[in-house]
């Protein structure tokens, strides 16, 4: 039985600054993701905070924020079989020191806050952080 999902990767300031997107991009195409949309951006602090409205009571909130707006960000939309939980495996955990072998957070993250890649931690919030995005 198929399970074709969609869920939002975004490749982080930090990442997009050491020049990392194509790399990163190839790292979800090998694990069988394919990336249907794709943009790169520059968000205001604005909608930054809108799209971190769950962590809003977070001591780390305001830095967050800061830090998503601070630069070029890459987002998309990756498609494949189980993508929402296939994207947080890839990914690793959210600080890089936590992070297993392989991952992306591991190979690429600097910190629990520059940690370069960002992904939807459920199919429903995929398709909010989708529309948040992507949605005319
Ligand atoms: N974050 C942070 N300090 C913390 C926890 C989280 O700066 O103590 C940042 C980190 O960049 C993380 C983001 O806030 O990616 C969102 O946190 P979440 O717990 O949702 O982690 P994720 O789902 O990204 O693994
Ligand atoms: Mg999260």
């Amino acid at each position: 039985m198929s399970n074709i999902e969609q869920t939002l990767s975004i490749i982080k300031p930090d990442a997009v600054e050491r020049n990392l997107q194509d790399q990163i991009k190839q790292e979800f195409i090998n694990k069988g993701f394919e990336i249907i949309k794709e943009k790169k951006i520059h968000i205001s602090k604005e909608d930054a905070e809108k799209f971190y409205k769950v962590h809003n009571s977070k001591p780390f909130y305001n830095d967050l924020c800061d830090y998503l707006s601070s630069g070029p960000i890459v987002v998309m939309t990756l498609q494949r079989e189980s993508a929402v939980m296939e994207n947080r495996k890839l990914m690793g955990a959210t600080n890089p020191i936590d992070a297993e072998e392989g991952t992306l957070r591991k190979k690429y993250g600097i910190s629990i806050d520059k940690n370069s890649v960002h992904g939807s931690d459920s199919l429903e919030n995929a398709r909010i952080e989708l529309d948040f995005f992507f949605k005319n």
